[in-house]
């Protein structure tokens, strides 16, 4: 049994949830179709449709979160890639100030990503998020997708934690059913998790708009177990 005097552990999701997915998707779906397009002298129509063709195969699985798989697959060095773009990753509205005010409060404060060691690292260093945490662990290191159960198992080994004392917040509905089914209960999702396209009308899964919408949650949860 946990000791409920202490604080719910908080889980945090990172690209599209910490960080700005806009980065994510103009490295994905713009800057690999061009320098696929210039590597294999194709049209930007046969680089887009190939590479959707990839990702259609291999999304939600460990390998489509591996720079290593991508550029063996494709030819262009992605990390690199990545790294040479890194001035545009930026961190979501009220990223710090939910940050702070964790870490303020004694909360257990977790990142938990799929990103590569190798991708997580270079986002970590650009944003000086990595001070935040006191968990940091990617699903390669893991050696499983947090879409699959076998990834909360792993990271349970590691690090124990209590499903029923802690909150996660992804963007990612796959990821918040497989979370949901290895019994996490607070879970939380994004309305717009890259600043380039629209927010969710709906959704499956409760959503923030700023990441400080979370901080009455917690402060009301709290007041509850005054009570209980
Ligand atoms: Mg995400």
């Amino acid at each position: 049994m946990s000791n409920y005097s202490e604080k719910p552990t908080i889980i945090f999701d990172m690209d599209g949830t910490l960080l700005d997915l806009a980065y994510d998707d103009f490295i994905w779906n713009e800057l690999l179709p061009i320098r696929y397009a210039e590597l294999h002298q194709c049209s930007p129509e046969q680089s887009t449709q190939t590479l959707f063709n990839f990702y259609q195969q291999h999304n939600h699985t460990l390998k489509w979160y591996s720079s290593r798989f991508w550029t063996s697959q494709v030819g262009v060095d992605v990390l690199a890639m990545q790294i040479e773009q890194k001035h545009k990753v930026a961190k979501r509205a009220g990223c710090i100030a939910l940050l702070e005010y964790l870490k303020q409060h004694q909360y257990p404060i977790w990142l938990a990503t799929n990103a590569d060691t190798a991708g997580l690292a270079f986002k970590l260093e650009e944003t000086g998020l990595a001070a935040y945490f006191d968990v940091i662990i990617s699903s390669e290191t893991v050696g499983h997708a947090k879409e699959f159960n076998e990834f909360w198992q792993a990271l349970h080994e590691r690090h124990p934690f209590n499903p029923k004392h802690c909150y996660f917040i992804d963007d990612t509905e796959k990821v918040l059913k497989s979370a949901q089914g290895y019994g996490i209960d607070a879970l939380f999702s994004i309305r717009q998790p890259s600043s380039h396209k629209a927010p969710r009308d709906s959704f499956n899964y409760p959503m923030l708009d700023a990441l400080t919408d979370l901080i009455p949650i917690l402060q009301q949860a709290e007041e509850l177990k005054k009570y209980a």
